[in-house]
């Protein structure tokens, strides 16, 4: 079993700022976006009021994680306006991680080289499929064949990529989606994140889904799609190092590992998290409300108790491929934890080493209903 990517720096902190601005509401998406670009210069003022504001914001960062919404719709002014707010409150390592979400739309040579001018080193591309077929009930703008020259345009950009790709589609089968993972390792991208068709009840593509008008695969066949992708991805340099993420050797993303490890994160802008020691706290995901409110748009938070954390790291860490180790995992599951191995063992749903565990790729597929039975 693996040991995993290099650990996070627990001296260092993460952050992430929401910047929500889509061209159009797509049809399965439950994130906090708005449509309304006239608002991006009042949100941009809030976004930049709430970095500076911030009396725990500050210390040193290895990872910026812009993320939305789709932040490459946001003005290149608008995103300078953003990073210098940073600048001025968080110490930036010379090698940190500065990712940043982009549709294959809004990539072109110049929109590329204004990025990497503010510091982005790495763009997660939302690619979803690469067949027009699969796109087109999604109520993406872009069609395969843009995704596949806005992909290679950003690979030879010298930039690290990350691929979103969705499994479970209308209309997806093993062939298509086989073509969709070759078209991804071929041109080039460094990282994969796999995603599972998650519809919210309500949205359009649900409401489409339960009328009968659109009829997504089996769950079968998605299991199987999912778990079969896992060989050909690691044989393709690829490997698996959580349920959803794939990445040559050193591009696994720093950000998202600080999440699974519990580090410490910074969220500015609508609906963004952050947690700070054992407190967890997040904005409200009304943007009228938080340009009104910001600084001070925070409608939720918690303070975690010391079993909760516990459980959370369990659960963070058996979402990875490298698992836990097994003196943590005995600490926090106490008794049932031995009896649960053992039934993981034989139903071939977990792995142990000496030190470690970990879940398969089948575990992998209900690992919210296993982990659930630990507590
Ligand atoms: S572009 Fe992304 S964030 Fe925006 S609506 Fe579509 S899925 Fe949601």
């Amino acid at each position: 079993m693996e040991q995993g990517p290099p650990p996070v720096n627990s001296m260092s902190v993460g952050v992430y700022v929401h910047l929500p601005f889509c061209r159009t509401h797509c049809t399965y998406c439950a994130f906090a976006i708005s449509t309304d670009l006239s608002a991006q210069d009042r949100y941009t003022e809030a976004l930049v009021r709430e970095i500076a504001a911030g009396e725990d914001a500050r210390g040193h960062t290895e990872s910026i994680y812009f993320g939305g919404g789709t932040p490459s719709r946001t003005s290149i002014a608008n995103l300078a306006r953003v990073v210098s707010a940073l600048g001025e409150r968080f110490e930036i390592d010379r090698d940190a991680e500065f990712s940043m979400e982009a549709n294959p739309e809004d990539i072109t040579p110049e929109s590329l080289a204004a990025w990497r001018a503010l510091g982005v080193n790495r763009l997660s591309i939302g690619v979803q499929s690469f067949h027009d077929i699969e796109l087109m009930p999604l109520g993406r703008i872009h069609g395969a064949k843009q995704a596949r020259e806005s992909v290679a345009l950003a690979v030879s950009s010298g930039v690290r990529t990350n691929l979103d790709l969705i499994l479970g589609l209308p209309g997806q089968t093993a062939a298509s989606f086989g073509e969709t993972l070759d078209t991804a390792v071929s041109l080039g991208a460094g990282h994969l994140s796999l995603y599972m068709l998650d519809l919210e009840e309500k949205s359009p593509l649900h409401v489409q889904v339960t009328r009968k008008r659109v009829t997504l695969p089996e769950d079968d066949l998605v299991s199987d799609l999912y778990v079969g992708a896992i060989a050909p991805l690691a044989a393709a340099g690829l490997h698996q190092y959580e349920i959803s993420n794939f990445a040559r050797r050193g591009e696994e993303c720093r950000h998202n590992l600080r999440y699974w490890t519990r580090g410490e994160y910074h969220g500015f802008g609508l609906g963004a998290h952050s947690l700070v020691g054992d407190r967890r706290f997040a904005n409200t995901r009304d943007i009228h409300r938080y340009i009104e409110l910001a600084p001070d748009a925070s409608d939720f938070s918690e303070t975690l108790g010391v079993d909760e954390m516990r459980r959370e790291s369990l659960f963070l860490g058996l979402r990875q491929t490298s698992g836990m180790l097994y003196r943590d995992f005995k600490e926090v599951s106490g008794q049932e934890g031995a009896a649960w191995i053992e039934r993981g063992l034989r139903g071939g749903w977990l792995r142990r080493t000496d030190d470690r565990v970990a879940l398969t790729p089948e575990g992998f597929l209900v690992s919210n209903e296993l982990i659930s039975q630990l507590f």
